[in-house]
């Protein structure tokens, strides 16, 4: 069979521990033998950040604005213990957050809906996929302990004197306060994130807030979505064929229960973290879950939504077998290898991209697994492989579905 050529690169960002070794064993064993692999590499492990003073990092984010798609390994960020192992020169900052900082943008994270592990709500047929913005409220908030009888006051000083003021509590004993922000720019990038999103998956957008108590707070985030809606995005929707739907966050998680899935939910901030991990853990797993950047300017940025699972990585460091799950970082490359086949009208690239991720829910279905999907299995006496098994397993059903076309 003749390889699959890529006329543009993508951006491979390559990272640490075992995230790392399945790294390469993907490319070695799922993606080589059948795509010439077009990438430009940034090694984005500890050791490559601590020698360029992290400057790959950002290197990396800005060539994901040029070619438009990046797909990242799972990378460590260093605590104080890992300054000691890894003798860094300093406590570098989270990746993650180097690179969302650059290209702005909204996170999606998406389950891997597979037979045989079957998610705990019964009406889900297909994923629900969180989109979380990632700015503001009460991760930027002030507080304060009120300490006994008081006013306590919301002050704004314009720059130019002008001044608005709101009465938050009449204390007539102790008590707490708190006060928060988000910004006009952060909640239009987010509403236009998710609508992008929802265009290239092809699905109907929920969004709730709170906009019945929170009048000026959360109405302001709905007005924004609303707004942006009519003016940007509605013929393309109604193209579609898909819907934008509004509504309050209690109805909302109510209909998410009742729901088959199938669409994209977009939460605040505080609502995503909550309602993600809900959502991942009511699925089945964090290994079964892919997590996409997605910029408001249509850069995209795959990664797995776990982390470099340390933990295997010093039993694999002494020489004793893992049995890591590769699944989130193969559909990680299988996300990257579809969007590029897509933006460059590659077909057999797109094509490669679904039969890969085909064979690899297909070589669960067949009962061969990682240890920690057979410990959660509905199906019977599965066969427990390495990690290294596990991706070779995958490639011989890849082998037979690819022959079969
Ligand atoms: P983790 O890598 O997500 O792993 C936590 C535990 O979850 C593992 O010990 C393992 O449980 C289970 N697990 C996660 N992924 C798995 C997989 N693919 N297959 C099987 N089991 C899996 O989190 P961590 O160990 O707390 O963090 C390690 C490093 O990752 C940290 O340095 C952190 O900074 C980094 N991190 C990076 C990212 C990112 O780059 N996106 C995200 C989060 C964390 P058992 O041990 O019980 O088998
Ligand atoms: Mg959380």
């Amino acid at each position: 069979m003749e390889k699959i050529r890529m006329q543009t690169p993508l951006v491979e960002m390559d990272g640490d521990e075992m995230t790392r070794i399945l790294w390469k064993l993907i490319k070695e064993e799922l993606l080589w033998p059948f795509v010439e692999l077009n990438t430009e590499y940034y090694d984005l492990g500890l050791e490559n950040r601590n020698a360029t003073d992290d400057r790959v990092t950002a290197e990396a984010a800005e060539a994901t604005k040029k070619y438009k798609v990046a797909v990242k390994c799972a990378t460590i960020t260093p605590n104080a213990a890992r300054v000691e192992e890894y003798g860094l020169k300093e406590m570098w900052k989270s990746p993650n957050g180097t690179i969302r900082a650059i290209l702005d943008g909204t996170v999606f994270r998406v389950p891997i809906i597979v037979k045989g592990i079957e998610p705990y709500v019964k009406t889900w047929k297909k994923p629900i996929t969180v989109a979380r913005h990632a700015y503001g409220d009460v991760y930027k908030a002030s507080e304060i302990r009120i300490p006994g009888p008081g006013k306590c006051e919301l002050v704004f000083t314009g720059e130019d004197g002008r001044e608005i003021r709101e009465t938050v509590h009449e204390f007539r004993e102790g008590g707490v306060a708190q006060g928060m922000h988000n910004l006009e720019g952060s909640v239009e990038s987010f509403a236009r994130s998710c609508f992008s999103y929802a265009v290239s998956q092809k699905q109907d957008l929920w969004f709730a807030t709170k906009d019945t108590i929170s009048k000026k707070y959360d109405h302001f985030f709905k007005d924004t979505f609303q707004e942006i809606y009519e003016k940007e995005y509605k013929e393309e929707f109604e193209r579609l064929g898909i819907t934008y739907f509004y509504t309050l966050i209690d109805d909302a998680v109510a209909r998410v229960v009742k729901s088959e899935g199938g669409y994209i939910w977009a939460c605040k901030n505080y609502d995503g973290d909550v309602m993600s991990d809900l959502i991942a853990t009511a699925f089945g797993s964090l290994a079964m879950m892919t997590s996409v950047l997605v910029s408001p300017h249509g850069y995209f940025e795959y990664e797995a939504a776990h982390g470099t699972v340390q933990r295997h990585y010093y039993k694999h460091l002494k020489g004793e077998e893992t049995s890591t799950n590769s699944i989130a970082t193969i559909f990680a490359w299988s996300g990257a290898l579809k969007k590029r086949g897509e933006l460059d009208g590659n077909g057999d690239l797109v094509r490669f991209a679904q039969k890969l991720e085909e064979a690899s829910l297909k070589t669960i279905e067949s009962g061969k697994m990682t240890k920690d999907l057979a410990l959660i299995t509905t199906l019977p006496d599965p066969t427990v492989l390495s990690s290294g098994n596990f991706i070779r397993e995958i490639r011989k059903t890849l082998e037979e579905l690819l022959h079969a076309v």
